[in-house]
């Protein structure tokens, strides 16, 4: 069977550890329950920047955020791992720019995530997403956004949503943690 996973806030906790880099970085000890209570993707809010500046930020950062030590989400690499021995194909679709996405692939594998190399897809717009797991012919797709779910919709794929504080009001089936992903599949 065919797997395919979104890589950041679904397989590794990214924003989280943008948020920790932050803290550092502006020197506000800002209280880990603000990440954990934002409804929206963007982190920066809690350090009162605006949009403007918390994307800035962000992107003045982001070999920082991408390539240091942000933890993969529990159970996420020994499942993955675990299908991967089992002979399914894992793919990657990640939004993250082209310009990242050969060191991204890098960083994952050593982080032991099973890589293939052909199966390993990035720098699209997240609504472009669509085409290429369209094209895939997935059986089953994993992202943490709403908005790429909704783009899936009409297409023979079993979609499941990685659940995020940002997320909580859509309507999916979701997974909490990674060790529960084994039981909502269904293998043929
Ligand atoms: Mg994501």
């Amino acid at each position: 069977m065919k797997f395919g996973f979104d890589i950041d806030d679904t397989l590794i906790n990214l924003r989280e550890h943008a948020f920790n880099i932050y803290k550092k970085k502006l020197n506000k000890a800002v209280p880990q329950r603000e990440f954990h209570n934002l409804k929206r993707v963007e982190i920066h809010e809690p350090f009162g920047l605006t949009d403007d500046e918390g994307s800035a930020l962000w992107n003045s950062t982001l070999e920082e955020i991408y390539y240091t030590d942000c933890p993969s989400f529990d159970n996420a690499v020994e499942v993955l791992n675990k299908l991967y021995e089992q002979g399914h194909d894992i793919y990657y679709i990640t939004a993250r720019p082209k310009d990242h996405g050969e060191r991204t692939k890098e960083w994952l594998r050593e982080q032991g995530f099973p890589i293939v190399d052909d199966y390993f897809f990035y720098g699209m717009q997240d609504h472009e997403k669509v085409t290429i797991i369209k094209d895939l012919h997935l059986d089953y797709y994993v992202d943490d956004k709403p908005a790429i779910l909704e783009t899936l919709a009409e297409q023979p794929i079993t979609l499941l949503l990685k659940d995020q504080s940002y997320n909580r009001d859509y309507q999916a089936n979701r997974i909490v943690n990674w060790s529960d992903f084994l039981d909502k599949i269904t293998f043929k």
